[in-house]
């Protein structure tokens, strides 16, 4: 499945980075070659939620014992999301002899295994169980009874001290008789139910996932150049899989749209691994050459659920030159063992969201209105966010790994991962900025070619530093961007930073009609959005998932947990609570609600007049619109 362009361009480096090993030690004499590991895995009981992994792996054992590491730290998950507690069946062998072992008492992703004299490769054998609960990143619900997205860092063992660019491994994998897989993993040869892939590094092995599945569907998508673009689809049925030649013509011009942004491409094929099921988790996690996107059955064949979804897989791709190829110094670890540090997260992250969102609407996956109506909800969650005013955005990147896994539960208060939304604020100001500043001649599309395009390469890492994203802005149009950032970055509040809304010719306003975006996320999230009225996230039972500090629902005494039983003497649902909203407005009269604290019941009063408020996005006719100047497509006529 894999081009022979790639396998050998694969191949070439890892040779290559031999020999460099070899010429720095060329005194000595030569190295022996370095033994790839060699993993097996049996997928063809994914549908049971079980994978089986057999290892093979060089080690240097070091009086009678041998240390390995399970990683821990997952490139794109920003935390030690490793899923060690669902690695299970572990045995360790050598010689045929099973061998004793026992876990570091400190680092839960290490074990000691105790070896006989003489051994030079340890077999390890594991089972991976997979969890069923559709929640949570890679190592959340990966597999149904159709399909599967096997993440090799979930399923591999190797003795830490190197860094893993110099690990060579070689992977087979099973999957059941009928399934096809679609990976940017170059193959070597298949048969038998079997793909043996070729000799690659560690760090390339745990970058190139494999999706597997029984309905399985392969798009080309633009070439360029040599470079070809995939988009893989596994899916729980057929019918999700007959998707409208105009999504597909969208997400080839997504294609040209970052070609024409960025000026280079770091790869050598590109393919969108895209799991279309109700039954696994559902987020993105970038890889170099690929992402593994996960989204809701129907989502291609719905337009409501496609729009909800549109920006997930221009972000993901945007990864490969923002966050793969240009990675922050901190998030550059030499393995997997080695803790992140989140602190850029707003440029990993941030500058992600805002080109991500860009591409959708340049390569026609949303139309104008809809990033606008986008734009606003982003924009108006961030300023009805009291918790700035004790907690600074640079605060949400540095304390990622604990964001990340934080409940709904006052999420207005604690703050969330707003470095993603917020990012997109500030490189949208940053954008506007550098328009005005160069009478519209330059703008975050010339920092983008700068920052991230430059010649075609391989995967690799080119890392960075806070002052190198001040220095490439810099040279495209000379401000203090130093202190415009850390402004940003660094302050109490009290509202978000809109300057780039304004500057782009917009206004932000509420009023009581709720916009496409807002209506199809209360009916695919199954909610009641009252965050801009009563200042209540309601799920659409009425149990309250957050409150926003100092709203009237917050000085009524309402809390997160707690369940809105009646409204205004009514059961509640979403339509009672709104039409009393309509009602509070038209005649002046408060809300009556009953609202169940755990096993108690009260009545309360919600002073609270204003009707129902949606934020939306109006024309300020008194600027040009430099926001609909952004979002036109770069690539027209390619
Ligand atoms: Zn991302």
């Amino acid at each position: 499945m894999m081009s022979s362009f790639q396998r050998t361009v694969v191949c070439a480096l890892l040779l290559s980075s031999i020999a460099a090993h070899s010429q720095r030690k060329s005194a000595q004499p030569a190295p022996a070659p370095v033994q790839p590991i060699r993993i097996t895995v049996d997928a063809t009981h994914a549908p049971e939620k079980i994978l089986h992994a057999q290892l093979q792996i060089p080690v240097t054992p070091s009086q009678g014992r041998v240390t390995v590491t399970y990683p821990k730290w997952i490139p794109g998950e920003h935390g030690p999301t490793g899923p060690i507690g669902d690695l299970t069946g572990l045995q360790f062998f050598a010689n045929g002899q099973r061998l004793t072992w026992s876990r570091d008492l400190v680092e839960m992703f290490a074990f000691h295994v105790n070896v006989p004299a003489g051994v030079s490769t340890l077999e390890a054998r594991l089972d991976l169980v997979l969890p069923a609960p559709p929640e949570g990143f890679s190592s959340g619900a990966s597999a149904t009874a159709q399909l599967d997205m096997v993440s090799w860092n979930q399923l591999v063992l190797y003795q830490p001290g190197k860094h893993s660019d110099d690990i060579p491994i070689t992977a087979s994998l099973k999957i059941p008789a009928d399934w096809h897989y679609g990976t940017a993993l170059p193959v070597e040869n298949e048969g038998n139910g079997q793909i043996n892939f070729r000799t690659v590094s560690l760090t390339t092995l745990v970058d190139s996932p494999v999706l597997a599945g029984r309905h399985f569907r392969r798009f080309p998508l633009s070439a360029e150049g040599p470079i070809p673009h995939f988009l893989d689809m596994a899916s729980d049925s057929e019918a999700a899989l007959q998707v409208p030649p105009e999504v597909i013509n969208e997400y080839k011009r997504l294609v040209a749209e970052t070609g024409a942004l960025f000026g280079a491409r770091h790869y050598r094929e590109y393919h969108f691994l895209l799991t279309l099921s109700d039954r696994v988790a559902h987020f993105g996690l970038e890889h170099h050459q690929s992402s593994d996107d996960r989204v809701s059955e129907r989502t291609l064949i719905d337009e409501d659920m496609r729009v909800l979804a549109a920006s997930l897989l221009p972000h993901e791709m945007t990864h490969s030159w923002n966050g793969k190829y240009r990675r922050p110094e901190g998030l550059a670890t030499p393995d997997y063992q080695e803790p992140m540090k989140g602190d850029l997260l707003w440029v990993y992250e941030g500058l992600t969201q805002y080109l991500g969102e860009v591409l959708t609407a340049r390569s026609g996956l949303w139309n104008k209105q809809q990033f606008l109506d986008e734009a606003a909800e982003t924009a108006a969650a961030l300023d009805n966010t009291p918790g700035r005013s004790w907690r600074p955005l640079q605060d949400t990147a540095d304390a990622a790994q604990v964001l990340y896994s934080s409940p709904a539960e006052f999420q207005s208060w604690r703050r969330s991962v707003d470095f993603y939304p917020e990012g997109f604020l500030i490189w949208l100001e940053a954008d506007t900025v550098i328009r005005q500043q160069t009478n519209g001649q330059k703008s975050l599309n010339d920092f983008c070619r700068l920052f991230h395009g430059g010649q075609n390469t391989e995967p690799k890492v080119v890392k960075y530093k806070f002052d190198d994203v001040v220095s490439a802005l810099n040279q495209v149009a000379p401000h203090d961007w130093h202190k415009f950032l850390r402004d940003r970055l660094d302050t109490y509040g009290p509202g978000a930073p809109l300057g780039g809304i304004v500057n782009g010719g917009w206004k932000l306003v509420y009023d009581e009609n709720a916009s496409e975006i807002t209506k199809g996320q209360e009916k695919s999230r199954h909610t009641v959005d009252a965050r801009f009225s009563l200042g209540l996230a309601l799920d659409e039972k009425g149990v309250v998932r957050d409150v926003i500090v100092n709203s009237p629902a917050w000085k009524a005494n309402i809390a997160p947990g707690m369940e809105l039983v009646a409204v205004n003497g009514r059961r509640f649902n979403g339509d009672v609570l709104k039409d009393a909203l309509k009602a509070g407005k038209a005649n002046g009269t408060d809300l009556e609600v009953l609202v169940a604290n755990g096993d108690f019941i009260k009545a309360v009063t919600i002073n609270y007049h204003d009707g129902e408020k949606y934020p939306h996005l109006v024309r300020d006719e008194s600027k040009p619109d430099i926001l609909g100047e952004i979002i036109k497509p770069l690539a027209e006529g390619k």
